[in-house]
């Protein structure tokens, strides 16, 4: 790609009138660009009949709507599709396709690798190799939306897949713009969760977007001292502030915060574990979703008995918070939360390279 040639793919819709209008082009071209790139899923310019020939070599000329190019797409017995893709630079990221009735879910990446380092967490130990750009956060769903066939449906997209959102915030909001245009994908905010290790600033920022995603916090723990340990950011961006953060985010009607909460056996899944959570999340609208641990080798970490879930959920329950314990989906493509991390890149230590090879 030479510098002037321009990535369509980067652009917003006001973005891409303007460009189209540099070049001395319609601006209304830029509305059945967008049609043939997120609703049609067609990057080819040659194929966008409805454009003149002579339009449709000037575009060819001038532009590229790069696309992550899927290297695999393995499907579990339980329909989750992990799809390996890999970007301009040749890096790779994974995006998965979780098949659940009714709502079809996009779980996407938004850096490769990631810079919080959470203990129980492959991509944590990749360490952060670069943020990703908007049209590479956007393409994942483009790139999915057309391999499941859902171009033309709803679906809903949580951001959990590799990377922290708030730490690539620009890029990330950048690429619910994109998604959200009625003449592209039109995806609601409403169908959209960011998950986060609750970087205080970034939450702030949030709080103020016009396009307001739902919120997942990935709280883990319930002392400092805890989840310093586990989630190191909480050094920087302790319990308390998070918490503040939460109790005064601007929630839409009804809706509330998702928090996430990884169980480690005989680490943070106890009785008072339990009633310290219910504790610290009253006066918040929220609800909790358990994880028991995806445990992989390299993690330190065992997953808790079913009947410690149970225990644990009940209390929570008692206490009238609404919980869920997550299932965990397409463990046998390694798909599963905290287990996406691809090869290349990045040094890996002999067990994580192990990891990489072992069936879950
Ligand atoms: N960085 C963001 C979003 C990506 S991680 C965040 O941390 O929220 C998405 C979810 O997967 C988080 O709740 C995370 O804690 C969870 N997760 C990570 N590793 C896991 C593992 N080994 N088992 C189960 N869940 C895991
Ligand atoms: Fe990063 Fe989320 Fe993994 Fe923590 S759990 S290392 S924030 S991807």
């Amino acid at each position: 790609m030479s510098a002037s040639r321009l990535n369509l793919a980067e652009l917003e819709l006001p973005e891409l009138e303007s460009a189209l209008e540099t070049r001395g082009c319609e601006r209304f071209h830029a509305r059945q660009l967008y049609r043939w790139i997120y609703r049609r899923g067609i990057v080819d310019f040659e194929k966008m009949t409805d454009l003149s020939k002579d339009l449709r070599a000037r575009l060819a000329a001038d532009f590229d709507i790069v696309t992550p190019a899927v290297v695999s797409d393995l499907r579990s017995i339980d329909g989750t599709r992990k799809f390996v893709l890999e970007l301009a630079d040749h890096r790779r990221i994974e995006a998965v396709f979780i098949p659940d009735t009714p709502a079809m879910t996009f779980c996407i990446s938004t850096q490769v690798g990631c810079a919080m380092g959470c203990g129980f967490c492959l991509t944590g130990k990749m360490g952060l190799v670069r943020n990703l750009t908007a049209g590479e956060i956007a393409g994942q769903v483009r790139v999915l939306a057309a391999a499941t066939d859902l171009l033309d449906h709803p679906f809903n997209i949580v951001l959990m897949g590799m990377g922290e959102p708030l730490h690539n915030y620009d890029h990330t909001m950048k690429a619910l713009r994109i998604l959200h245009s009625e003449t592209g994908l039109a995806v609601s905010p409403r169908r959209v969760t960011l998950s986060t290790v609750g970087i205080v600033p970034g939450l702030q920022r949030l709080s103020h977007e016009p396009l307001m995603p739902n919120l997942a916090i990935s709280l883990h723990a319930t002392t400092d001292e805890q989840r310093s340990e586990l989630v190191p950011p909480n050094r920087k961006y302790p319990l308390a502030e998070i918490l503040e953060t939460c109790r005064r985010f601007p929630l839409k009607k009804r809706s509330r915060i998702t928090f996430e909460y990884v169980m480690l056996d005989q680490v943070n899944d106890s009785p008072e574990d339990a009633r310290r959570l219910a504790r610290l999340l009253s006066g918040i609208k929220a609800k909790v979703n358990l994880i028991p641990l995806n445990p992989a080798p390299g993690i330190p970490y065992a997953r808790p008995s079913d009947e410690r879930v149970d225990r644990f959920a009940q209390i929570l329950a008692d206490r009238h918070l609404t919980v869920s314990v997550r299932k965990s989906r397409g463990q046998d493509i390694r798909a599963a939360c905290g287990q996406l991390i691809v090869e290349g890149g990045v040094k890996k230590s002999a067990a994580q390279q192990m990891a990489l090879l072992l069936p879950s």
